[in-house]
């Protein structure tokens, strides 16, 4: 699931104008996540009226596509400078939020088009109507390439490190 198209199937006309109260907050990536699988994990802090809920975005495969540019000759540096722009648009991304929207409405929903960030549902969704993500997860897509110049220079520092 690209980051447009998951964007386009949540309903954000049913959350209104309220997220613009919200307050986001980026807490950091998954190392591990990146040296075992090679994917870019990120996990956010989103504040609301009532709660806080932390969001993990998921780019999958990230470091993989860099070596296959490193390995046709371009530097490390211009790999990421090429690749970090297109991974909001052309890379499959896998998503999580810990609100009980995410949890009850969306990570069947997710885990059945294999882009749950979170822990595996398999149980379809009796009571409530299944929707594709919640808002929070909205939310942070939409804002994500606030970060690029970060994520550029700090996925230039791991993989250079490693
Ligand atoms: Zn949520």
């Amino acid at each position: 699931m690209k980051r447009a198209q998951l964007l386009s199937k949540i309903d954000r006309k049913r959350y209104g104008k309220r997220t613009k109260s919200y307050l986001l907050k980026f807490q950091g990536y998954s190392l591990s996540d990146l040296e075992k699988n090679g994917n870019l994990r990120m996990v956010f802090l989103v504040r609301g009226q009532t709660n806080d809920y932390l969001v993990t975005v998921v780019f999958l495969k990230i470091v993989g596509e860099v070596e296959a540019l490193i390995h046709k000759g371009m530097s490390l540096k211009s790999a990421i400078n090429l690749l970090v722009p297109r991974m909001f648009n052309g890379f499959d991304i896998q998503v999580h939020c810990t609100c009980p929207d995410f949890t009850y409405r969306s990570s069947y929903m997710a885990s059945k088009n294999k882009y749950n960030a979170g822990e595996f549902e398999g149980r379809a969704p009796r009571v409530v109507v299944p929707s594709a993500s919640c808002k929070h997860v909205a939310f942070v897509l939409t804002l994500l390439p606030r970060w690029s110049l970060r994520i550029k220079s700090d996925l230039e520092k791991f993989m250079s490190s490693r």
